[in-house]
């Protein structure tokens, strides 16, 4: 099962793809984990990839591309991964059917986790961290037991500087445009669908295996 996950920050979509992780044990492939991995690795890729986060520029869409590649086509992904992050435009797109090829597979769904941006902004702006452990809450839809204080561990819950309204907007505008064109893409690939990422946790997590039931069986 090769599913690529999207959705807005913060439409809940790491707390969905672990869930996902657990019902179909398959791997969840973050692009920021992937990056890591391989720069600890000290892969060739890695090395390039880390000698353009070090100058602060963008990594080019080759090294990414070849992360990816190097990546799925790992032991743990022979069952199906879960995709978060990547691809982010329709060239990555491209390439991601063109590793998939190659290793005999194809996509199996498209899930984005669609949230108005309204939506978001309430729950970005609710938002708190724990300091010690990283465990999320939310004020309103997530609270912990005693206000501030994390149930996982005791630590002090704080609220992110950049969950702030003007940041969080640009941040969801800058999201809306560039994902457009990919999710048109894979519409018309017929991959794409969308869940009401609004409901319950719980629900939203039923309404993506669904998805994936149905498009799998
Ligand atoms: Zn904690």
């Amino acid at each position: 099962m090769q599913i690529v996950l999207m959705g807005a920050p913060g439409a809940g979509k790491g707390t969905q793809a672990a869930k996902l992780v657990k019902e179909f044990s398959i791997p969840q492939i973050a692009t920021g984990d992937m990056f890591r991995a391989a720069v600890k690795e000290g892969t060739e890729l890695g090395k390039q990839a880390k000698a353009c986060m070090d100058a602060g520029k963008l990594v080019p869409d080759e090294v990414t591309i070849g992360i990816v590649r190097e990546r799925l086509a790992k032991d743990d992904c022979k069952n199906g991964f879960i995709l978060d992050g990547f691809p982010r435009t329709v060239e990555q797109a491209d390439a991601l059917n063109g590793i998939l090829s190659e290793l005999g597979k194809k996509l199996t769904a498209v899930l984005n986790i669609a949230v108005p941006a309204e939506d978001l902004i309430g729950r970005s702006v609710g938002r708190r961290v724990c300091k010690n452990c990283g465990a999320t809450y939310h004020v309103d839809f997530n609270a912990p037991k005693v206000e501030g204080i994390c149930d996982e561990c005791g630590g002090e819950l704080y609220q992110r500087a950049d969950d702030t309204v003007e940041t969080l907007t640009n941040r969801l505008n800058v999201y809306v445009e560039s994902t457009r064109p990919l999710i048109d893409y894979y519409k018309r690939a017929g991959l794409y669908t969308e869940v009401d990422g609004r409901q319950h946790i719980d629900k939203v997590t039923e309404a993506l295996i669904k998805v994936l039931t149905s498009v799998n069986g």
